[in-house]
């Protein structure tokens, strides 16, 4: 399977699989329809699926137009079926579905929106995971509780560690410098702060990522750290109770 990445919107990404045996092209959301229909052309791929992550318009205002030219298969998440136009097949936890040869797990990630879903190969070592995780970060605890995001962030964080992870967002800078006022001492961040300045200097991306480098740099991953628990003040707090207290400064900062 090829997988295709690109900017959409102001700080989006949209991001095509194809699947060389069949030929069949997946969009991971639609952002909007013109960059997709750009990158399509691009590879030489032909638009049959889009695979929907949540209901948000930077996440599905292509899907119309997209649908109405190449009669492509809709399918996003069950809990969102009726806020979604165009959906031809819903799918939540623990359903799976073929992409050409590649099996498809569908996890509930809720939070961010309450019926938000993650798309896992496990045999491509991939997981598209929408506003649930991003480089450094996460995203913004809109409909859920945080409780409920943080369920989500340790479901994802459970994959293997080398399960590269494609995100609707281009926020790692911001996330990174962030990250740095939770966790100073973080080695790790720090030698990834470098990297990701140097990345954005260059204009390039700096998704995917992977699991087991945000295991060790995602603040929002790490609740269970000493360092980050004793300058929050939370030694003896939940995991949860971390996470919401590191989830609500980045929504002041
Ligand atoms: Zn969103
Ligand atoms: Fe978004």
């Amino acid at each position: 399977m090829d997988v295709f990445q690109f900017p959409c919107l102001k700080d989006n990404y949209g991001v095509l699989i194809h699947d060389k045996a069949t030929g069949l092209t997946a969009a991971i959301d639609a952002p909007e329809a013109e960059p997709v229909r750009r990158a399509l052309k691009e590879k030489g791929w032909t638009l049959t699926h889009i695979l929907v992550t949540h209901h948000h318009a930077d996440h599905t205002q292509g899907i119309e137009a997209l649908k109405a030219e190449s009669k492509c298969t809709v399918i996003g998440p069950k809990a969102e079926a009726a806020k979604i136009k165009g959906l031809d097949k819903t799918v939540g936890e623990g359903d799976t579905f073929k992409f050409g040869g590649t099996e498809v797990r569908v996890l509930d990630t809720p939070g961010h929106t309450a019926g938000h879903i993650t798309y896992w190969m496990p045999s491509e070592t991939v997981a598209f995971a929408g506003d649930t995780l991003f480089a450094v970060g996460c995203g913004r605890v809109i409909e859920g509780t945080m409780e409920m995001m943080w369920g989500s962030l340790a479901k994802l964080a459970k994959l293997p560690g080398a399960t590269q992870v494609y995100c609707g967002h281009e926020y790692t800078l911001s996330n990174v410098k962030f990250a740095l006022t939770i966790e100073p001492e973080n080695e790790a961040l720090k030698l990834r702060a470098a990297e990701i300045e140097k990345l954005i200097a260059a204009g390039k991306a700096t998704l995917p990522t992977r699991i087991d480098i945000e295991l060790a740099t995602n603040p929002f991953l790490r609740p269970q750290s000493p360092a980050i628990r004793k300058r929050l003040g939370l030694e003896t707090a939940a995991d949860w109770q971390v996470f919401a207290e590191v989830r609500e400064r980045k929504n002041r900062s």
